[in-house]
This record gives structure tokens, C-alpha cells and sequence, in this order.
């Protein structure tokens, strides 16, 4: 067998592995590079492998850094079947409709202005290209052993990171490959913890906070009270930008808390995201995969005006209430 680091290495984004058999080639993530623009060109570069020759890809969680090489991947030829479990494909399927449209707008505004010194500029992808993409998802069931190809075969097990996020297992030549992903933690407000490998031959590990010690949740409530008190004192709003999936649903439960506890004001609180709501969407759907009940799910949102259009955005704007 052979393992081939193409992302994630070096650096936290575009997470890719390649693993090659003496009869087949699978990948494990297809993440993008983001950051800085000479991560970015890397996206561009044509791969050191053929992707008409893979044949599979296995995702450990839907985020961009490890999906959003995907459309690409397919556009350049890949047409073998993509595995995840079911929130993992079904966020996968919002983030990458979400970023194809941001590349298609990129593309237009630079045609339109005409910075770029690609003529014409194009899309890394569009949303036709994740539409084709879409249509290879298969789901995957937790827990369970799924046949990818002659000799290997892949479990994904609960990690805890987001929504439908899982470790993976590749047993593989008779070897036992574990692919962590990104992990969760063990105390979380709405994810349970993440379950733990038995065996593994090779282990490969995340370890973008490796050597840091994240605060705890329960720290970082009391912190917030403080913030938001303040800021409704001095008759102003708080912005809190989040990341669309997980965080800002973690920020609605925190913010809710507060609110159920009569710690902060009955004051407008404004979920302004469609990415954001569409996740809020399938939290309420993927319900074992959570700690959530349901009438806390509706509850929780029953606080929050959900924007997903920029004009209630602006006309949030124009109302000068603390929010
Ligand atoms: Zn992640």
C-alpha cells in the first residue's frame, strides 16, 4: 500500500489522502486550500494523479477544507461513488452550492471590473459542477462496515467535530487504517463526545490545535453575558461573526441559555445567514446526532429572527434598537 499526503500538510487546509492498493486507488477527504493566495493557486495546479483512476472518495465531515476539492475533482474526471454519512452529505451538498457561487460571482465581478490577468476569469467550479458532484453521494451508516471496492472496506464512527462528522476506518491488505478527521471535543453543548479508535496499524491524526488548550464552554458563556450587557447599556448591538456550520448554531444555544436564565435583556436576536439556516435546517433533522431534544430545537429558534435574504439585512440595519 501507499499513502500520499496531497493537503493538510504543512499547512491546516485542503486535506487529501491518498491511499493506493495493488488494485485500487481511494482517497480520503478532498478538502481545498484556503488562506493565503499561494495556498489558494495550489487549487489550480493539476493534480499528480489521474482522478478518472480513483475509486472512491471517503468524507470524514462536510467542511470546505475537506470537500471543497470535489467539483473539481469530478470536472477533472473522477466518476467513482463519494461516501459519507447522511448530515455529512447533506452539508456538504449546502457548503459546496455555497461556494460555487461565491467563485461564480468572484468570476463575474472580475470580468465585469476587469482585475484578473486570466481572460476570461472562470469559476473554480460552479454550481453545474456540484450539481454532477452531488449525484455520486452515497450514504454511508454509522457504525457500519461499508464494502468500497475488492479488498477494502471503511467504517465511520461518531467523532463529535459537527454534524454528521465521523473518524474513519480502513481496513485495507489486512492492515487497519484509521483517518481521524477533525475532532470534536469531549465536553461540547450540543455535540456528544467522540467515540475512540480500538485498533489501528496506522494512525493519522488532525492536530490543528495540537499543543493549545481550548477554553471551556462553560467559560466562555459568562464571558458573553458580560459583552452583550454592555453593549445594550451603551444602547448599541453586537455582531458576532461565526462560522456557518456549528458555530453559529453552538452561538444561538449560548445566547438562548442566557436568555432562559434571565441573565441578558429580552433584546432582538438575529441569526444572519442562509448557509447558517440551511445547517439550522438539518439540525433539526439529523436529531441522533445531537443532544438537542426537538422542542429545545424549536424553542431555541423561536428567540432568533432567521435572515436569509440581504434586503432584511439592510433594513435590520436601518432600526437603531439594540440587537
Ligand atoms: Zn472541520
Amino acid at each position: 500500500m501507499k499513502l500520499t499526503f496531497l493537503g493538510a500538510a504543512g499547512t491546516v487546509t485542503g486535506s487529501k489522502y491518498l491511499l493506493e492498493t495493488d488494485e485500487e486507488k481511494i482517497m480520503i477527504d478532498c478538502g481545498m486550500f484556503q488562506g493565503l493566495k499561494e495556498l489558494r493557486l495550489l487549487n489550480w495546479q493539476h493534480p499528480e494523479f489521474d482522478p478518472a483512476s480513483i475509486k472512491a472518495v471517503l468524507l470524514t465531515h462536510a467542511h470546505l477544507d475537506h470537500t471543497g476539492y470535489l467539483p473539481r475533482l469530478v470536472k477533472l474526471g473522477f466518476k467513482g461513488k463519494i461516501f459519507g454519512t447522511s448530515p455529512t452529505l447533506k452539508a456538504a451538498e449546502i457548503i459546496l452550492k455555497d461556494a460555487a457561487k461565491i467563485q461564480e460571482e468572484e468570476a463575474e465581478r472580475a470580468n465585469k471590473e476587469g482585475y484578473s490577468k486570466h481572460k476570461p476569469a472562470l469559476a473554480f467550479y460552479t454550481v453545474e459542477d456540484v450539481t454532477h458532484t452531488i449525484g455520486l453521494f452515497q450514504v454511508a451508516e454509522v457504525d457500519e462496515w461499508v464494502q468500497i471496492s475488492g479488498n477494502i472496506k471503511a467504517r465511520f464512527l461518531y467523532n463529535g467535530h459537527i454534524l454528521g462528522s465521523t473518524f474513519i476506518e480502513i481496513k485495507a491488505n489486512e492492515k487497519m487504517l484509521v483517518f481521524s478527521g477533525d475532532i470534536g471535543r469531549e465536553n461540547d453543548l450540543l455535540l456528544y463526545p467522540p467515540k475512540k479508535p480500538e485498533k489501528a496499524d496506522v494512525l493519522l491524526i488532525e492536530s490543528t490545535y495540537g499543543g493549545k488548550i481550548h477554553a471551556e464552554e462553560s467559560t466562555i458563556i459568562p464571558q458573553l453575558e458580560i459583552i452583550i450587557n454592555d453593549s445594550v447599556l451603551k444602547g448599541g448591538s453586537l455582531f458576532v461573526p461565526s462560522f456557518a456550520v456549528e458555530r453559529t448554531q453552538l452561538l444561538m444555544l449560548m445566547l438562548w441559555q442566557l436568555l432562559k436564565d434571565k441573565k441578558i435583556p429580552e433584546i432582538p436576536m438575529i441569526m444572519d445567514s442562509p448557509m447558517g439556516a440551511n445547517v439550522l435546517d438539518l439540525f433539526h433533522h439529523s436529531r441522533k446526532w445531537h443532544k438537542l431534544q426537538p422542542d429545545e430545537c424549536d424553542e431555541m429558534c423561536s428567540h432568533f429572527t432567521i435572515v436569509k435574504h440581504f434586503r432584511e439585512t439592510l433594513e435590520i440595519r436601518e432600526d437603531k434598537i439594540p440587537k
